[in-house]
């Protein structure tokens, strides 16, 4: 009888516990409803006459590309850069286009179009020089994808993201809320996610969720911000910025290729020198060009010139001049260059292979970062080769050297270099007098195929093309 209470009170107490775990399931079960919530940013729809998007700003062929798969009973809408751009009063590089349509129908809906990408799966259609990117909306990844589908690294690394979903998901895998932002062809209304609207107003680079998680997904991610904070005067947001700095090895892990790929983009938009800044501050310029950075904290003269060339290349770009990346590389390699090939000066090597000497190892080593192709690793050494020669000629028989296919690029150098303080001993003064004695001798610059950006071009005439030097 004793025990009969305590019988009862286990029975109470089991019973308890199993309450216990229902609640606790029901609990979990609301808690993943939230959790998926979170996967669904708030929508704000801004009709048609309350923003200043009109097809007038969006180029013919994003146009045919949208309408197309509309009438095809897809929906298609314009997002990212084209949206953001426009909306800022900006001229947007591209067009991409979201839809649901899976890029196999896509691809069956377009001639002009081929798939590509395996990671992330999308369809260019191409139209000539123009391309229009068409990505399939995404849907976060669940346990259940297949690895085909979805795939993700040790350290939370996104590998492959092909998985499919609607438009309210997608916008949760876009990485800037002003990067979730869709032009509906529909209706010509704009689709803000996530607080993207506001964003825009107030001029703010926020992560859509969390922070960490967002970059350790695609570390690139970090470059991405720095680089729209630069581009479009944007105040990077204080969570989406605090976690860079400490997140910047990261950087290790992306494949060298892609990271040259970003830092074309990086530094040809317009405002390189202020992205060159905010890299160096978020601790991420070192992850791109490692020996560079140790020479810009040592040495000012290295700093000066990694400045000019930025501001340089902005003037040009701004300029609606076209910019070679070989010579904003070849400059901010110099310093390690010169640091390198006087070690092995010290060592008794003659100026002239010491420097081929520097040049291998120092592009071996930068290739360990960001892979610099050949095309504009060839005329980089042809740079810095040529700075020797130009600083030991001083006779007038020298004149050859004006028609040197690099000699505009290598003389450019020169005056790079005496601008950010380095003494040449007034080599600069005077080649400009030799070429204003000889101005047919001088080639025309720059040499379009070895590597210009794809950013404007400046249109040579006629003329100059045929005589222009074939130099690959
Ligand atoms: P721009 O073309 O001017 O460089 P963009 O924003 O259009 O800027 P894209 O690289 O063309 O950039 O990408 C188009 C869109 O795809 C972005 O706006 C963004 O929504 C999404 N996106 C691109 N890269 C990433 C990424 N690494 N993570 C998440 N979303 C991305
Ligand atoms: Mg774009």
């Amino acid at each position: 009888m004793k025990r009969q209470p305590n019988l009862i009170k286990s029975l109470t107490n089991t019973e308890k516990l199993a309450k216990t775990v229902r609640k606790l399931g029901a609990g979990l079960k609301r808690l993943s409803g939230r959790e998926k919530d979170q996967h669904q940013a708030p929508l704000t729809v801004i009709p048609r006459d309350q923003h200043s998007i009109s097809r007038r700003n969006i180029s013919d062929n994003a146009l045919k590309v949208l309408y197309r798969l509309n009438n095809a009973g897809y929906q298609a809408l314009l997002v990212g850069g084209g949206v953001r751009d426009t909306l800022l009063g900006l001229n947007p590089k591209d067009f991409d286009v979201a839809t649901d349509a899976t890029p196999e129908q896509v691809n069956s809906l377009f001639r002009n179009s081929r798939l590509i990408g395996r990671r992330f799966k999308l369809v260019h259609v191409v139209f000539g020089r123009e391309i229009i990117e068409v990505a399939t909306f995404r849907a976060p990844p669940t346990d259940d994808n297949s690895p085909k589908e979805a795939a993700t690294g040790d350290q939370g690394m996104i590998l492959r993201d092909n998985v499919y979903g609607n438009k309210d998901e997608d916008a949760m895998r876009r990485d800037f809320s002003i990067n979730a932002l869709y032009y509906d062809i529909a209706d010509f209304s704009v689709h803000a996610y996530a607080g993207g609207w506001d964003d825009l107003q107030n001029r703010r680079l926020r992560l859509i969720g969390d922070p960490e998680t967002r970059y350790r997904e695609d570390p690139v991610r970090m470059l991405r911000a720095i680089r729209f904070a630069a581009k479009l005067d944007f105040n990077i947001e204080a969570h989406t910025a605090e976690p860079i700095p400490l997140m910047a090895p990261l950087l290790e892990q992306i494949p060298s290729a892609r990271l040259f790929e970003e830092v074309l983009k990086l530094f040809l938009h317009g405002q390189a020198l202020d992205t060159l800044r905010l890299l160096r501050e978020y601790g991420l310029f070192a992850y791109l060009f490692p020996a560079t950075e140790q020479c810009l904290k040592e040495d000012p003269l290295a700093l000066a010139m990694a400045e000019n060339t930025m501001r340089n290349t902005d003037v040009r770009i701004r300029a609606g001049k076209s910019v070679t990346p070989y010579f904003f590389l070849a400059s901010l390699l110099w310093a390690p260059l010169v640091r390198t090939a006087q070690e092995f000066e010290a060592r008794g090597m003659a100026p002239h292979p010491a420097l081929q000497k520097a040049a291998d190892r120092v592009l071996s080593q930068q290739t360990k970062s960001t892979a610099i192709p050949k095309r504009f690793s060839i005329p980089m050494r042809e740079i810095w080769e040529m700075q020797l020669r130009l600083s030991r000629v001083r006779s007038r028989k020298t004149q050859e050297l004006l028609t040197h296919p690099r000699f505009r690029a290598a003389y450019d150098f020169v005056l790079l270099r005496e601008q950010s303080g380095e003494q040449l001993d007034g080599i600069g003064a005077f080649w400009t007098r030799l070429q204003e004695e000889n101005p047919d001798l001088v080639q025309s610059r720059p040499l379009r195929e070895d590597g210009d950006s794809d950013g404007p071009k400046r249109r040579r005439p006629a003329r100059n093309r045929s005589r222009r030097p074939r130099s690959r």
